[in-house]
């Protein structure tokens, strides 16, 4: 489908090293853009304000990516961090990617929250708490960042992955202020578990750009709505569980039903609201 067609991947956290071996394989030339500054729309530091929504920001990378290398796709990715949604006291990373196909300008997005991460900050008051921190994220193979905020300049040190760097950071800023921040350093070169979810995501975003439409063969023929109401077992009134999805083209406006993965012809009592309210 893509044998010969040059594919550039839009990032400077080196997201090459998972992304590159899975568009080879469905037949691209890939290549890396060339000295593109993905921090001018944002880090996760906070230097530079994310001001686009996710969405936006992936297409802005392409765009950032095609000033400088032409190619017959690009493919750009974004994350963020922070609370759980839907799950209380647990920290998860959202990811994004986007498929861009600059012949006829069709894009593929996929996301997906992951609940692995390491992602964590905290004040630092002593050495042994710092140590006590990095143990926790999963250091040195994940880097950390220090950070002190003393006077009104915030004073960063980045891409912390050896335990020489951590104390003479930590001397460092110390020295200025008594309150020193830990965080994890969240860019995927330096994180390991982000970059292992970057490479699931891709998968996911592989399936879609597979997945093309029976009536007018286009790409992304993918999932845009979901109908709730599958039977319960016991009452068979309709629980708040997926009874079916509903597959368009962007294209054509072909639909389809497919039904979803849990394989289920009825509900658990347990889910139900009438049985178990
Ligand atoms: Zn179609
Ligand atoms: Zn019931």
């Amino acid at each position: 489908m893509f044998f010969g067609k040059s594919l550039c991947i839009a990032t400077k956290h080196k997201k090459e090293q998972v992304l590159a071996p899975l568009f080879k394989g469905l037949g691209f030339n890939v290549c890396v853009a060339k000295n593109i500054d993905t921090d001018i729309l944002g880090t996760f530091t906070g230097e530079v304000e994310r001001i686009y929504t996710p969405q936006l920001t992936l297409k802005k990378k392409c765009e950032l990516a095609l000033q400088r290398t032409q190619t017959d796709f690009v493919l750009s990715s974004e994350g963020s961090f922070g609370p759980h949604p839907s799950i209380p006291f647990l920290y998860a990373n959202e990811e994004h990617l986007l498929f861009y196909n600059t012949i006829d300008f069709t894009e593929i997005y996929a996301r997906y929250i992951f609940t692995e991460t390491n992602f964590n900050s905290q004040e630092i008051h002593s050495w042994e708490a710092l140590i006590e921190f990095c143990k926790q994220v999963k250091f040195p193979q994940h880097a950390v960042i220090l950070k002190s905020t003393h006077t009104k300049q915030i004073q960063l040190v980045k891409g912390i992955t050896s335990y020489a760097q951590l104390k003479e950071a930590y001397q460092h800023l110390k020295h200025n202020s008594n309150v020193v921040i830990a965080e994890t350093d969240m860019r995927a070169m330096h994180n390991p578990t982000r970059m292992h979810n970057i490479k699931q995501l891709a998968k996911k975003l592989i399936l879609k750009i597979q997945s093309t439409c029976p009536q007018c063969n286009l790409m992304g023929f993918d999932i845009v709505d979901s109908i709730s109401g599958l039977p319960c077992k016991n009452c068979l009134n309709p629980t708040p569980t997926v009874l079916k999805h509903i597959k368009k083209c962007k294209g054509c406006n072909f639909m389809q039903e497919t039904l979803p993965s849990h394989n289920l012809s009825y509900q658990d009592p347990m889910y139900c609201d009438f049985c178990n309210p």
